[in-house]
């Protein structure tokens, strides 16, 4: 009996450890890539262009310069608009919401020519964003997409009333939102945390939909070509947190 326990142990820890062994290491490699060391604030604008992993190291220093008051706001001189005729290499898209108060060049502390953005409120997509965000990876090699979402979101707060007839054209918001309203409202929370919930539901519902998007993000997705991720502004300290459930799903940890 208790050679069959000892045995019965070790292969449940053997199991057990597999799994756990690699989502250390993932975790690390996750961690190295989120987190900027102390005093490391810049990074190289061509090779963030090139390599879509760098370009996410890229936003999150210049975060950091703007979180920690450090801001340089690079390329906007006279002599950087002179340059812009020669064309653009924005290294990251970005789907934002249209709220005033996350301004997303200032927020990620970048130039002019840095970052091909579409604004929605509750950054909605439909067809035309849907072209805007093939036109940057197909014919601008744009390798990087952030779905960005912000804390206290009126689109996401109004959606999580499921309104009956929304005015005009703002149905489309509320309907896109849905999804993630409900899951919020399930979860029982006090509002506060509920809207940050739904904002955050909705930011992964949106990657969820730009990774499976045919017929180009899809297979520009599937290929690891380009990376789509998903953060959340946070009003108040000026950080962006970028989800881990979005980085951990990306093909260089999911592969491992
Ligand atoms: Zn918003």
């Amino acid at each position: 009996m208790k050679n069959f326990l000892t045995v019965a142990a070790m292969l449940v820890s053997t199991f057990m450890a597999l799994p756990n062994t690699i989502t250390a290491q993932n975790n690390s490699n996750i961690y190295e890539l989120l987190n900027a060391k102390e005093g490391e604030y810049f990074a190289d604008r061509d090779s963030a262009y090139l390599d879509p992993y760098y370009g996410l190291k890229k936003l999150i220093y210049g975060n950091n310069r703007f979180a920690d008051n450090k801001s340089i706001r690079p390329r906007q001189t006279d002599a950087d608009l002179k340059n812009n005729e020669l064309g653009q290499k924005p290294f990251a898209t970005i789907i934002g919401c249209a709220d005033s108060r996350v301004p997303n060049e200032i927020i990620f502390d970048q130039g002019v020519g840095d970052l091909f953005i579409t604004r929605t409120a509750g950054q909605v997509m439909a067809e035309a964003s849907y072209g805007t965000i093939e036109y940057a990876t197909v014919v601008l090699n744009t390798k990087l997409i952030v779905v960005l979402g912000h804390e206290s979101c009126g689109a996401v707060g109004a959606a999580m009333k499921l309104p009956e007839n929304p005015p005009g054209h703002v149905v489309t918001l509320i309907n896109a939102i849905k999804p993630a309203a409900l899951f919020a409202n399930e979860a029982d929370l006090e509002e506060k945390e509920e809207l940050d919930l739904a904002v955050r539901q909705n930011v992964i519902e949106q990657v969820k939909l730009l990774r499976g998007l045919e017929p180009v993000m899809s297979r520009k997705f599937a290929s690891g070509e380009t990376l789509i991720v998903g953060a959340v502004y946070n009003l108040k300290t000026g950080r962006v947190e970028f989800i881990e459930e979005t980085i951990m799903s990306l093909p260089k940890f999911a592969k491992k």
